[in-house]
């Protein structure tokens, strides 16, 4: 059986530290669908058109990656497309917190989806979409913390 894993977040906007965690993930999966969940009631910097054209260019380049969006539970976008996989990064105790509720109730909802967890790279541990947004906001230069030849346009 493939081994598809969801790399599910919201990506506003994509940061180093996400493109690390997924090129490393790569030898471990047949196929990572990196996933944008949508919802509704969440207020985002850029528009979900801009992430996911930004996603799409930077996996671009990786043939087992692609690039898909969802709505609704986690978990059942696993089970429709068939990922018995999630991947998610481990940056700090805080991160470790809210991950481990979240995985467990996937791995029920999900009915034995197993979250696989990469501790970041002491380079990208700092790393968060919400910095980088505070920077974008405070018109500052995001560029050290985004993938190669990603172009920021303020919204
Ligand atoms: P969410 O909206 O679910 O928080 P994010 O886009 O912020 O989504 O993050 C998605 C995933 O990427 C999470 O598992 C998060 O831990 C991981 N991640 C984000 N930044 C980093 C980083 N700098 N290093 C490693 N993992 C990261």
């Amino acid at each position: 059986m493939r081994k598809i894993a969801v790399f599910p977040g919201s990506f506003d906007p994509i940061t180093t530290g996400h493109f690390d965690l997924v090129q490393r993930a790569i030898p471990l999966f047949d196929e990572i669908v990196v996933a944008i969940g949508v919802n509704s009631q969440k207020k985002y910097l850029f528009s979900l058109e801009q992430r996911q054209a930004w996603l799409k260019q930077v996996f671009e380049p990786f043939p087992s990656v692609r690039v898909d969006t969802f709505d609704g539970l986690t978990a059942h976008f696993c089970n429709e497309i068939g990922a018995r996989y999630l991947l998610r990064g481990l940056r700090n105790a805080s991160d470790f917190d809210y991950e481990k509720t979240i995985s467990q109730l996937n791995n029920i909802v999900g009915q034995g989806i197993e979250t696989v967890f990469l501790i970041s790279q002491p380079a990208y541990s700092h790393i968060s979409s919400t910095i980088v947004r505070e920077i974008i906001k405070g018109g500052g230069d995001a560029s050290p913390f985004l993938p190669t030849g990603l172009e920021l346009k303020s919204e």
